[in-house]
């Protein structure tokens, strides 16, 4: 029977996972420099399989890695700057809205906050962080414990998760607001609950504001790897041309390119108001090249299979590609479209797994079952915490389903074999 872990790998913890050693991290500011994203691709090919995965939190997670290799990557990873050398720092999970400039909010706050991170208190393993101040706030659907937002009004509020409201603060106290959170979620007892959304402690009267968020959502365009998933060759050719790629917690990548980077001062409203401003008039020839590819009639749009209906079976069709050339066809048509197909890494890569997802989620897609479709390979449902209109959830080698739920939801037919859950839903 699976288990649900409840840890989460680092660079300085990788997790045995199917496919070898699964080695994860967050670029600072969630930036890769063109040299390390170049940098990244090589430690993937070279000492792991390849596989390189965007994860909801902002993360990378290259897999496949053997004990020698992921000693040497991760050495090779500290000297870029990329992975923290104190195991403790790197474990601090900060997620920042990816379409930041630099001096803005976001920036400054989450620069500050990097900069004193040895200061916050021993925190649970998934509790998270998130810098979230750019015009609107972004990150609304991204796991994070305490979440610094901009309010509504417009100054800036620190939200516990949880909580439909925020404390507005003055500009320059957010990371000591921040820091004074954690240390009273600690001191309140909030590890046994694990999450600031669990944590019934009546919170302190400085924290308790009632200002609320003011939401919004990313514009630029974006390049999505289909299930979040790219190849070391692939990060290679989107690096080429660029001078930099942000990690969003949508499982994509934003294009910096040199002639795009914004020079208006910081805090302006006009932060990447569209996708012209990575990829339009006057960028470089590799992110003009980029940006041909997301256009192109030949682009597919994410989850459109191109072809009839795969087939379900086992590992050939859930084993992790080897290097290939970037193919446009994984390249989002245009900016963001909602996904409706999710679907975790599964079996055999997941120790966790007991069944195929995505040649699954694959075939449900490509006979139009009506989605949003969730597969998951156990119920801790790493590819979507939401509720779909359909969930699968793999247990003991089959499949349960849910609807209008989420993967620990409870289910409404159990212990289906492939060919049976294909019928019910009208895809075999
Ligand atoms: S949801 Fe999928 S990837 Fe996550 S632990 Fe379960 S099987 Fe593994």
């Amino acid at each position: 029977m699976s288990k649900v872990r409840g840890w989460c790998p680092s660079a300085w913890r990788p997790m045995l996972a199917g496919d070898g050693l699964l080695l994860r991290f967050r670029p600072p500011l969630a930036r890769l420099t063109r040299a390390q994203a170049l940098l990244v691709a090589e430690l993937a090919t070279g000492y792991g399989n390849g596989a390189i995965d965007l994860t909801r939190r902002a993360a990378l997670q290259l897999r496949g890695f053997d004990e020698a290799g992921w000693r040497a990557a991760v050495d090779r990873l500290v000297s870029a700057g990329l992975v923290d050398p104190d195991p403790a720092i790197e474990a601090v999970a900060l997620t920042v809205a990816p379409d930041w400039r630099e001096g803005d909010d976001t920036h400054r706050v989450a620069r500050a906050l990097m900069a004193r991170r040895a200061e916050l208190p021993s925190l649970p393993a998934k509790f998270g962080i998130a810098v979230d101040a750019g015009q609107r706030a972004v990150l609304g659907g991204t796991p994070a414990d305490l979440r610094l937002e901009r309010g509504d009004g417009g100054g800036l509020i620190l939200r516990p998760d949880g909580r439909a409201t925020g404390v507005r603060l003055k500009h320059g106290q957010e990371v000591e607001a921040i820091a004074t959170l954690a240390d009273w979620f600690v001191a309140s007892g909030g590890a046994a609950a694990g999450r600031m959304a669990r944590h019934a402690a009546v919170l302190p009267n400085w924290a308790a504001g009632g200002v609320e968020p003011l939401a919004g959502e990313v514009e630029s365009e974006q390049v999505t790897p289909r299930y979040g998933r790219l190849t070391g060759a692939e990060l290679a050719s989107l690096a080429v041309g660029v001078e930099a790629l942000r990690i969003t917690p949508w499982r994509s990548l934003l294009l910096e390119c040199e002639a795009a980077r914004p020079t208006a001062p910081p805090s302006s409203s006009d932060i990447f108001p569209g996708k012209r401003r990575w990829q339009g008039e006057g960028v470089t020839e590799g992110c003009r090249g980029v940006g041909m590819s997301l256009g192109s009639p030949e682009a597919t749009p994410l989850h459109q299979p191109s072809a009839g209906p795969p087939p379900l079976a086992g590992e050939d069709e859930v084993r992790v590609s080897g290097p290939a050339p970037v193919d446009a066809r994984w390249l989002q048509a245009s900016a963001p479209a909602p996904s409706t197909v999710f679907a975790c890494v599964g079996a055999p890569a997941c120790p966790q797994a007991s069944v195929v997802t995505r040649a699954l989620a694959d075939r449900l897609a490509a006979a139009s079952v009506a989605g949003p479709i969730h597969v998951s390979g156990c119920p801790k449902g790493c590819a979507r915490s939401a509720p779909a209109a359909l969930t699968i959830v793999g247990r003991g080698g089959r499949y349960d389903l849910v609807r209008d739920g989420r993967a620990d939801s409870l289910p409404l037919l159990r212990g289906l074999t492939p060919a049976a859950l294909l019928t019910h839903l009208g895809a075999d």
